[in-house]
């Protein structure tokens, strides 16, 4: 694509970035085809073409986001399956990051969407903050349907409407400590906490410590490390996604100078995407820079982390397993055999629900931000699932979970719960026993 960018603007690094980027894109339109929104919405604007036109408008001419480019990237999931697609190596997520940015900081939101992101951005990132939303949402429920009938109150009552109705006590694996190996040490790595995932499922990482320390690997959660950002980053939030970012690199770095790690273990795959772009976006920091490149490859997905364990083979079990992949996980980390792989592996049978390529929706707070378009990828996610007549559901990512949950009555649990269970854990309480 040619571009038309003033020397002054190419001065700024990320004016330049996006200028590589928008050269890369030859408008052959392959990414429409697989992109969730055209798909749904059929409206070019929404497609990845539609949206880079609008991109390159809005920084060549220099011009402060509009409602007409703000709405459109508004609804990109930034599920990245234009990036899969795509021939010719268009860079999208770090050209829409840029948009995001642009967009934060020369566009005015409504007030109500102001409250709502402000709200999500002072919460979600909080363990102890979303762990009090979540018992105030109890009280609120009753009030969800009326909630998102008034348009100003409508997306608080959608998230009531999100919010689960059992919390689950604190839970150790969430607190700074180590766990030793429990066989002979082949391995040390750090894992992260994270936000929302502790409050809302604490038995993951309860069961990828188990699983990990079993097969001979120490496990540390190092003190200082939190949320990775991402939430923050895709609302165009980049101060606060930064300052988490180097939060968790001074932690990790310390981690690894201090006993050395073979890798920092992430559960959720939409932090594992962020925390593996960790390098890009604090390459402009002399202090971080390094550093960060340093984390980012140490950033391992548990399960590209298992597969290099040589796991032995498992009996075969009864149980047929629908593997739903996180957009973050094949689209964003390209992480696609592994996770299959080892639930194979571990003897169950896996099938691919159809259209595997397209979002659940879920895609961080785009459900509550974009609850119509959410709702309907949602239900076609739900159908292709249901049709595997699968007995329950395995993914790799903590949105996923939450959102099909409440589209189905299937189980649905993380690929690390069941790799657990067929390790020598113990059963999973979703699973009834005899399925
Ligand atoms: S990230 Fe997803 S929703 Fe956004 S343009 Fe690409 S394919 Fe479409
Ligand atoms: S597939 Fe790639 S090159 Fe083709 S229009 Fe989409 S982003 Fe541009």
């Amino acid at each position: 694509m040619q571009t038309n960018f003033t020397p002054a603007q190419l001065s700024d690094p990320h004016v330049a970035e996006s200028e590589s980027i928008l050269r890369k894109c030859v408008h052959c339109g392959f990414c429409t085809a697989t992109c969730p929104t055209y798909v749904t919405l059929g409206n070019e604007l929404d497609s990845p073409r539609g949206r880079i036109y609008l991109i390159k408008d809005m920084l060549e001419n220099g011009r402060p986001a509009d409602e007409e480019v703000v709405t459109h990237i508004d609804r990109c999931l930034s599920c990245l399956a234009c990036m899969t697609t795509c021939p010719s190596g268009v860079n999208y997520m770090h050209l829409v990051d840029h948009a995001r940015i642009h967009i934060e900081n020369t566009y005015k939101r409504p007030l109500t969407d102001r409250l709502v992101r402000a709200t999500l951005a002072a919460v979600l990132p909080y363990p102890q903050r979303f762990r009090l939303a979540l018992r105030a949402a109890r009280l609120g429920r009753p009030f969800a349907g009326l909630m998102k009938r008034v348009p100003f109150l409508k997306t608080f009552g959608v998230m009531l409407d999100l919010a689960p109705r059992l919390i689950a006590p604190p839970s150790n694996a969430a607190q700074p400590g180590t766990w030793p190996a429990n066989a002979e040490k082949r391995g040390r790595v750090a894992i992260l906490t994270g936000c929302a995932q502790p409050v809302l499922k604490p038995e993951i990482n309860e069961a990828a410590i188990r699983l990990l320390t079993r097969l001979g690997v120490e496990v540390v959660v190092p003190e200082g490390e939190g949320c990775c950002g991402a939430l923050v980053h895709h609302m165009g939030r980049e101060e606060q996604a930064l300052a988490s970012a180097r939060r968790n690199v001074d932690a990790w770095i310390k981690a690894a100078d201090e006993g050395g790690l073979d890798a920092i273990i992430i559960t959720a795959s939409g932090c594992g995407t962020t925390i593996k772009d960790y390098g890009h976006m604090l390459r402009l920091d002399p202090a971080y820079a390094e550093k960060a490149t340093r984390v980012s490859a140490l950033a391992k997905d548990i399960t590209e982390y298992l597969a290099s364990l040589d796991l032995p083979r498992q009996e075969e079990k009864t149980m047929t397993v629908a593997y739903h992949s996180a957009c973050s996980m094949q689209h964003g980390q390209k992480i696609t055999v592994a996770p299959k792989m080892l639930l194979k592996n571990a003897g169950f049978t896996v099938r691919d629900p159809a259209e595997g390529h397209l979002c659940c929706g879920s895609a961080g707070t785009y459900n509550i931000l974009q609850p119509e378009i959410s709702s309907t990828l949602k239900a076609r996610k739900v159908k292709n699932i249901e049709a595997t007549k699968a007995d329950i559901i395995a993914t790799g990512n903590i949105g996923c979970i939450t959102q099909i949950a409440t589209g189905t009555k299937m189980p649905i649990l993380h690929t690390v719960e069941l790799l657990d269970w067929a390790y020598g854990g113990e059963r999973p309480a979703a699973i009834s026993p005899s399925p």
